[in-house]
């Protein structure tokens, strides 16, 4: 009776969330931790979106709505994507769930069965590999290495595709590496991808993250086939500070958003009333709020990177976008007397007192993540404990 079921014995936990609740802990009895660790901005939700959704409960919207998401937030969709990538898509080519991690979750539940692969880049996104498994499915990993900035290529995604392919991940501004495929590195993944006859899962939570005059565009933009194979993965967490809201959409082929949508109507019911008006407004209403967030996290990488990059041992890439620094680190590890760079990740935690994510979580050992969504007088001295701690040790 409590052996658990197998598709859970081998379940990593977010490494993401194990930290920072790790780091949450210290805080709390007292020590004085700076986490950079966080995968959200800190800003608080825009005022107006604020308004809204209180708004939408006085008025007495705190009912189910459509499993797929309210009508008007698919319509404020569709005219977002309309307005930033010019794409065009139908009500029933939209489902809205409960954060893009939840509507990832459910297009693998939908789309694989066992042993169907799914190509994933590394370093990935912590949970790809896991919802991937959870729904029988077998992830297949390429690199994308630090000479390629962390990108693959055209070639090796070929490479990969066996019969057995259903689906291949961008995930571009990433998370860990802040990397951004441009126009002609996603037409000839797009023209591999139709040769092979597979899905792709865009996945575009940093879209508005990105920096220095670089430009985001979406693989379903290049052409008519791109846009029936893409899946668009996005939402407001990243967009417009509201990660504790929980709304994220896909937007793509109506038969997998329909059985996605039967499939929440068992799980979810919905994503929560309150937060879908919240969303509607974030989509329809000014928004200022998210260049003004932009604008401060390319300010605050502007400060910070050359100040990484000069830690000894660390080997660190200008990141074009999302809120993230992903140093190779593993001489200053090794220099500082740590086998691992888990081991010189946990150091910095309890000696140094400043959380970051191992890269290990990644696909990528020799790194670890910084995120740079707090504030700047908080990363800078984050950064001098850091550079004391490797100076002291080395
Ligand atoms: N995709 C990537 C690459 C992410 O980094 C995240 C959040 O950390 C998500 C998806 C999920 O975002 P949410 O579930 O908050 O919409």
């Amino acid at each position: 009776k409590y052996s658990l079921a197998e598709r859970v014995k081998t379940l990593t936990p977010s490494s993401t969330l194990a930290i920072t609740a790790k780091a949450k802990e210290l805080k709390a009895s007292g020590i004085d931790v700076i986490g950079l660790g966080a995968g959200e901005p800190d800003y608080n939700t825009p005022e107006n979106i604020l308004k809204a959704a209180a708004e939408s409960m006085e008025a007495g919207f705190t009912k189910y709505t459509p499993a797929g998401g309210l009508p008007e937030l698919k319509n404020a969709i569709i005219a977002k994507l309309e307005r930033d990538q010019k794409l065009t898509y139908k009500p029933s080519e939209i489902m809205v769930g409960v954060g893009a991690k939840h509507v990832l979750y459910t297009l693998f539940q939908v789309i694989l069965n066992p042993s169907d692969e799914v190509i994933i880049p590394i370093p990935y996104w912590v949970s790809y590999p896991e919802q991937v498994k959870l729904a029988g499915g077998t992830p297949v990993f390429i690199e994308g290495t630090k000479e390629q900035e962390y990108k693959v290529t055209a070639e090796q995604i070929r490479s990969a595709i066996t019969e057995k392919t259903r689906a291949l991940i961008i995930n571009s501004p990433s998370n860990p590496t802040g990397m951004i495929y441009s126009e002609e590195e996603l037409k000839q993944i797009a023209d591999v991808c139709k040769e092979a006859d597979i899905w792709v899962i865009s996945d575009e939570i940093y879209e508005k993250l990105v920096y220095n005059n670089a430009k985001h565009v979406s693989i379903a933009q290049l052409s008519d086939d791109a846009k029936e194979r893409t899946l668009i993965i996005n939402g407001v967490s990243k967009s417009h500070s509201m990660t504790g809201w929980r709304i994220g959409y896909i937007a793509g082929d109506e038969t997998i958003v329909k059985a996605m949508t039967d499939l929440a109507s068992h799980s979810t019911s919905n994503p929560v009333t309150t937060s879908q008006y919240a969303a509607i407004e974030a989509y329809n209403g000014p928004q200022d709020a998210v260049e003004e967030m932009r604008r401060a996290f390319e300010s605050r990488l502007k400060e910070i990177y050359p100040k990484v990059a000069a830690i000894p041992g660390f080997n660190v890439l200008r990141p074009q976008g999302a809120f993230y620094l992903l140093p190779e680190v593993r001489e200053a590890a090794e220099k500082t007397g740590y086998t691992s760079v888990d081991d010189f990740a946990q150091a910095l935690l309890e000696e140094a007192n400043v959380a970051v994510i191992p890269g290990s979580g990644f696909g990528s050992p020799d790194t670890i993540r910084l995120s740079y969504a707090t504030s700047l007088d908080l990363i800078e001295k984050a950064v001098k404990r850091i550079d004391e701690f490797v100076k002291t040790k080395w």
